[in-house]
């Protein structure tokens, strides 16, 4: 079997670049569940689709045509939705907002379900979402929750724009955060929390490095 390392929790706690650490010192592939979400919404926006519509948008979850190409030193990744370069548009705080309604749908969930675990190859993966260790990859050898303050991930986020060259005010994006993530907790389907079996994390007080380190350390046990 595949070694998985599934890493959930909110959004703003920390998973994109622990996850990323993470697969890079492992040596093994990373999945951003996240950006499957993100393109749904991206698809239904592009086709004049509201991203909450639960008649149209699970057959373009299940039609998604979204390559991950791998740029020539490895160190960046591009996403094609349909051949076109979106990585710009789907990091805005709109995407991850039509991402989190498209991905209360529960045929939305379905369809993206067997496309996700075709990423458990060897050598091993790091999944990364919010509900990687609950329905995803219910098996997986370790299962991380990560959490921070709202402040510290509203704040975790706006130096992520920053050095994106975007400016958002923090109280904005404390409260978009808030919004996003009290519908991804209040869901019917798969609701954002730790699974029984989850190691919480709370990184409030803790910086990138002391959490992969303290990761690393369980993985390699
Ligand atoms: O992690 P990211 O901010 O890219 O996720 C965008 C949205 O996609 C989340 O707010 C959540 O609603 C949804 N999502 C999900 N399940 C996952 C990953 C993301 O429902 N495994």
């Amino acid at each position: 079997m595949t070694p998985v390392l599934t890493i959930d929790g909110p959004g703003g706690a920390g998973k994109g670049t622990v996850c990323m650490r993470i697969a890079a010192a492992m040596g093994w592939h990373l999945l951003d569940s996240g950006a499957l979400y993100r393109l749904v919404g991206l698809a239904a926006r592009r086709q004049g689709v509201e991203p909450d519509d639960a008649a149209a948008v699970p057959d373009l979850a299940q039609a998604l045509d979204v390559r991950f190409e791998i740029d020539r030193d490895a160190t960046r990744v591009t996403t094609l939705l349909e051949g076109d370069p979106v990585d710009e548009e789907l990091r805005t705080e709109q995407a991850g907002n039509d991402a989190s309604r498209a991905a209360a749908i529960p045929a939305v969930r379905e369809a993206l379900l067997q496309r996700q675990r075709d990423f458990a190859v060897p050598p091993g993966l790091v999944a990364d979402g919010r509900d990687m260790g609950t329905i995803v990859f219910p098996e997986a050898d370790l299962k991380i929750f990560l959490d921070a303050s709202a402040e510290e991930r509203a704040r975790r986020r706006q130096l992520q724009l920053l050095e994106q060259g975007l400016s958002a005010s923090l109280e904005e994006l404390r409260e978009e955060m808030e919004e996003r993530d009290r519908r991804d907790r209040e869901r019917s389907v798969a609701p954002l929390k730790p699974a029984e079996d989850a190691w919480v994390l709370d990184t409030t007080d803790l910086d990138i490095v002391a959490v992969v380190d303290l990761i690393l350390e369980r993985l390699r046990d």
